[in-house]
């Protein structure tokens, strides 16, 4: 039996994710009354859901976790350099009992609706389970990747065989031994999932629309000594990485591919090759904004998957070409592409002929027909957008969120939406978010609000909401700043292409997570600007 949601707090929270329990935790030492509402049975958000064999972070684990608490930091350990998906979900798990998380928070329950109530300033949020509970403040912790995209061939229900989607795989697990799987898809999801699958499966068939650059993890297990490397200088490289590009400490190489001999280019991507992970993209400073440095790189990725794969017709086809390195999001892989000199493993091209339907046995593309046992769809997620339009969200004059962002998302700063007073986002479209370390971000995020809640809260202020100049402005910068790279080019869902229909609007800010920061302190600090913030108060937030 879920834990009742109350009738009425300051803050309600949807989403138990990272962003979820740190604006938990945040809130309440505030002295606010808050409570989480997620629709999974328990925390983790994103690592809940993909349970996926072969679930990976690509972002190394001294680095992917909350820095907010240097006990928790220097108490935990990494069993790898990347950790798996249990691993990350036992850290989410451990970080609730931690600081107790779970007595504010109600599983199994999806927000469906959120209303803001003009005269009350306050919003009223149903759930599928008909609760409604009445928020001075809705904090959307719903996460970038969270609406997976189901395809919809003709056909898909009358496969006899079982599916399984990445996003949504079975809590008890999968066991695909001796079967003949289908994989459709070869994103992030994809290219960690297929090496594992091709283990199990008496034959797998890839079905791959467009190949990705992937570059190795190098993954090893973790040993005591480069943790304590580490632990031993925490608040200094998380200062750091605070401030860097992505929020990753990369090491990155602060000059143009083009400002080195043809010699020293290459040394220096066999050196990030060697290293591994999407340290890659940070051999050299123009890698996504200056096409020819980016053509040398995208190359001697290419050479590497054609010096992988044995067969020149699979290798071939596995060589993206047509896009610039990095501007679709850079995979990482244990064995991905040597997965294909396995006997039980073959490629299937469907960029010219798509598949046309799932049939009773398989997958049909003209006249043949794939037989299959299991067909895994590694097909990706409505991102960025999907979770918060499909939530009734209604604002001023009972606009619709969806509504207000049929042409693509708008915000000021990714964090409000104008017209929707105390509605805050955690890394929402307009923010580094998924361009970033996410737990970096989160956190940036967790308290940017948690301390304009606490400005509102101390001058007894009703509520906060984005002018629509100031978001104007923002949706313009965000707009010019990534027209000024090469990531447009590509048909990635950073650009809303993945989905049929969805406005091809770049949706993350590539401006660089320190310089984010640096805007959004500096907003703050000048009380708020671009932001209209109510008064008088109709009664102080922390009395109720
Ligand atoms: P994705 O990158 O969107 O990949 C979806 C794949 O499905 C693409 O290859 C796409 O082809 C293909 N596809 C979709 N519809 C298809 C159709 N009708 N026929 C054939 N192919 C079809 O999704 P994802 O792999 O789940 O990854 C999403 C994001 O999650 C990643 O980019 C990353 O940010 C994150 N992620 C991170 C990690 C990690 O940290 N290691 C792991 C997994 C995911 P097209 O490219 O042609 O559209």
């Amino acid at each position: 039996m879920p834990t009742p949601i109350p009738s009425s707090v300051d803050a309600l929270i949807v989403g138990a994710g990272f962003g979820g329990m740190y604006m938990l935790h945040r809130l309440r030492q505030q002295g606010l009354t808050c409570h989480v509402v997620e629709a999974g049975t328990g925390v983790g958000g994103t690592w809940y859901w993909n349970r996926y064999p072969g679930a990976r972070c690509d972002v190394e684990s001294m680095q992917y976790s909350y820095s907010f608490s240097p006990e928790l930091e220097q108490d935990w350990q990494w069993s790898e350099l990347f950790a798996s998906q249990p691993e990350i979900l036992r850290y989410a798990n451990h970080v609730a009992v931690r600081l107790d998380l779970k007595r504010d928070m109600t599983f199994e329950t999806r927000v469906t609706a959120a209303t803001f109530d003009e005269a009350s300033h306050r919003w009223t949020v149903r759930t599928d389970t008909g609760a409604t509970v009445s928020a001075r403040f809705c904090i959307m912790a719903t996460g970038c990747l969270s609406t997976a995209r189901q395809p919809d061939f003709p056909g898909v229900d009358s496969f006899k065989g079982q599916t399984y989607h990445t996003g949504h795989w079975p809590h008890e697990g999968v066991d695909l031994t001796g079967l003949r799987v289908g994989v459709i898809g070869t994103g992030s999801s994809a290219i960690q999932a297929i090496p594992v699958i091709a283990q199990q499966a008496a034959q797998l068939t890839v079905f791959q629309r467009t190949p990705n650059f992937s570059i190795p993890s190098r993954n090893a297990p973790m040993t005591a000594a480069y943790e304590q490397k580490w632990k031993s200088v925490y608040p200094e490289q998380r200062a750091k990485a605070r401030i860097s590009r992505n929020g990753v400490l990369t090491n990155p190489n602060d000059f143009s591919a083009l400002s080195v001999s043809d010699e020293e280019r290459t040394r220096i991507l066999e050196e990030r090759w060697a290293s591994g992970g999407t340290v890659f993209m940070a051999a050299f400073n123009d890698l996504v904004t200056n096409q020819a440095s980016n053509d040398f790189a995208s190359e001697f990725v290419r050479q590497k998957i054609l010096g992988m794969v044995k067969d020149p017709s699979t290798a071939a086809l596995l060589a993206p070409k047509g896009y610039p390195i990095g501007t679709k999001r850079i995979c990482v892989d244990t064995d991905y592409f040597l997965t294909y000199n396995r006997d039980n493993v073959k490629l299937v091209d469907v960029s010219k002929a798509p598949i046309e339907a799932l049939t009773e046995n398989g997958v049909r593309i003209g006249d043949t027909e794939y037989e299959f046992d299991a067909i895994v769809f590694a097909t990706g997620f409505d991102a960025m957008t999907g979770t918060l339009t499909r939530i009734d969200i209604r604002g001023r004059d009972g606009e619709t969120l969806a509504n207000k962002w049929e042409a693509g998302p708008r915000t000021y700063l990714g964090l409000m939406t104008a017209g929707f007073p105390n509605l805050f986002m955690i890394t929402g479209p307009g923010s580094p978010s998924v361009l970033s370390n996410m737990i970096v971000s989160i956190e940036q995020h967790v308290d940017w609000i948690a301390d304009c809640i606490a400005h509102l809260v101390s001058r007894q202020l009703d509520s906060i909401e984005a002018d629509r100049d100031a978001e104007n402005n923002w949706v313009q910068h965000v707009n010019e700043v990534a027209f000024k790279t090469l990531y447009p080019s590509a048909n990635s869902w950073y650009m809303g292409a993945n989905i049929p229909g969805k406005p091809r609007v770049f949706m993350p800010y590539i401006g660089g997570v320190g310089n984010y920061r640096q805007t959004c302190d500096r907003i703050a600090a000048e009380g708020y600007t671009g932001f209209q913030l109510a008064a008088p108060a109709r009664e102080a937030v922390a009395a109720e």
